[in-house]
């Protein structure tokens, strides 16, 4: 996508499970009533359980069918956020309007604890995939792991979660982000099984912190365990995608803009950087690196024996 600047929607990107994914993010950035210990966004900033209409449902829809004029070869339309997109109270509507233009699948990557309200599960059973995250089995685990807000109960959400299954005909895929020495252990895992079994999805993933979590302390669970956790719930792995080459989304734009744009989203491997932009030394492309370093844009992380660009997070991060 070149010709204009987009607001909501990015991509086309490599998606994990889902093939080449047009983006489409309806939430302020790290809106979101969780504050997961893993999250790639860093700790939310605007912490809240308030759903709103943070845009315009129209505005979104002229984005996408600007995009879609493109020709993209694109296999779904995914509403995911840098945060959480069911706390966008024009979901339902998006979905529908979507629909009147598209054939394309839509996807709705979601933590899940809305699915507490009714009115949520009508709006994303519009949807062709459901792609929810439950990590803890249990009321202390859910505090440890994602810091809900406080009004969020784990229980109603997984009853949601069962509720939404009934109701919902298009593919539901679990996941569940594998955190070493928190929830990797089998009873932990044999419980979840059992929670898993009622919600009955179609697939279960999961993943674990390939990226850069919001606390230091987070650390990927040794790979037997994660060979466990697969068996116990029969699952299947997105663990080693992160050996996917990142794709130079805008070919038009500046490389500061590019690498701007995507560490937004998530932490980018140094390595990726410069497979993003062949044409460009690795010399200038440490230099920008360091240029923007300075200037206070961007930052550099070491994790998992890597090293990462993070965009420099500009306001205070709290919690209620
Ligand atoms: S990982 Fe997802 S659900 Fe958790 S804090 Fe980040 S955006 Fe919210």
């Amino acid at each position: 996508m070149s010709k204009q600047e987009y607001k909501y929607v990015f991509g086309p990107v490599p998606s994990r499970r889902l093939g080449r994914s047009l983006g489409i993010s309806p939430i302020p950035s790290k809106t979101c009533n969780f504050s997961c210990v893993y999250c790639q966004l860093g700790r939310t900033t605007n912490y809240t359980n308030t759903r709103k209409m943070f845009y315009p449902v129209l505005d979104i829809v002229d984005e996408v069918r600007r995009a879609l004029l493109e020709k993209l070869d694109i296999d779904v339309i995914t509403i995911v956020g840098d945060g959480e997109p069911t706390l966008y109270k024009g979901l339902g509507e998006l979905i529908s309007e979507l629909k009147k233009i598209s054939q394309i699948p839509i996807a709705v990557i979601t933590n899940g604890a809305l699915l507490c309200e009714a009115e949520v599960r009508k709006e994303i059973s519009k949807a062709d995939f459901v792609l929810p995250t439950l990590d803890a089995p249990n009321k202390e685990l859910f505090k440890r792991i994602n810091r809900p807000r406080k009004e969020l109960d784990l229980d109603k959400i997984t009853e949601g979660m069962i509720k939404f299954r009934k109701i919902f005909s298009g593919q539901l895929w679990l996941e569940l982000m594998l955190v070493k020495d928190l929830n990797d252990d089998d009873n932990t895992l044999k419980v979840l099984k059992r929670i898993f079994d009622k919600i009955q999805p179609d697939k279960i993933f999961i993943n674990v912190p390939i990226r850069p979590p919001a606390e230091k302390w987070v650390k990927i669970p040794l790979t037997e365990r994660l060979q466990e956790a697969l068996r116990i719930l029969n699952a299947e792995s997105i663990a080693h995608y992160d050996q996917l080459l990142v794709e130079n989304i805008d070919k038009n734009s500046s490389p500061e803009k590019i690498i701007l744009e995507i560490t937004q989203r998530h932490p980018l491997r140094e390595d990726q950087i410069f497979t993003l932009f062949p044409n460009v030394s690795k010399n200038e492309i440490m230099d920008l690196l360091l240029q923007m370093e300075k200037k206070e844009k961007i930052k550099r992380v070491e994790y998992n024996n890597r090293i990462f660009w993070q965009i420099k997070k500009s306001k205070k991060e709290k919690y209620e």
